[in-house]
């Protein structure tokens, strides 16, 4: 597992720069760099939402530094192994206000021999609504999870291997604790 512990901490790292940069930074040339780091450790063709328009309102700036004031480095809760090269990372959010939630998993799989996102998923929102994960969901067809645009759709198979960390902010919401206990 620990090329793929390094490889999402250094996710989570870029991620940091990305949000800085987003909040911060007035040069063109500048904002592409140093917003673009975490994207390039998705798959070509997955969508992510690092970007920022070069030109924001006034009302942006105005807020900019409280925005950027209440994020914080995004916390990984567990890493899961369902095949040779396919693992899952559950994380929290950047945001201190979905501080506890958990709605988001990530796909890390190869491409051309190198780590990469091929997909990321959001919960269900018409499981959540129906509080399980159904197999005749129409929207998901019992995965209990929607790629994100661009994805993959991994089919990802039995699980051979679950690492938990201890990382801040904790996951609390019931529904987080749901999908971290049901992990295995
Ligand atoms: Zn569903």
């Amino acid at each position: 597992m620990k090329a793929y512990i390094d490889f999402v901490d250094a996710w989570l790292d870029a991620e940091v720069v990305s949000t800085r940069t987003k909040y911060t930074e007035r040069d063109m040339v500048k904002l592409a760099i140093g917003i673009s780091k975490p994207k390039k450790m998705f798959k070509k063709g997955v969508e992510t939402t690092y970007g920022r328009s070069f030109k924001m309102s006034d009302a942006f700036w105005e807020s900019a530094e409280e925005t950027l004031a209440r994020h914080h480095r995004r916390p990984l809760y567990a890493l899961v192994r369902h095949a040779a090269d396919i693992v899952v990372a559950y994380v929290g959010y950047q945001d201190s206000q979905m501080d506890g939630h958990l709605g988001q998993r990530y796909v890390i799989g190869r491409v051309d021999g190198e780590l990469k996102f091929v997909a990321w998923e959001s919960r269900c929102s018409t499981c959540v609504a129906q509080g399980a994960d159904s197999p005749s969901c129409s929207e998901c067809q019992g995965r209990g999870w929607t790629p994100y645009r661009g994805s993959d759709r991994v089919v990802l198979g039995d699980v051979i291997e679950v690492e938990r960390f201890e990382r801040s902010p904790p996951a609390t919401t019931p529904s987080a604790l749901q999908i971290l206990g049901s992990l295995g």
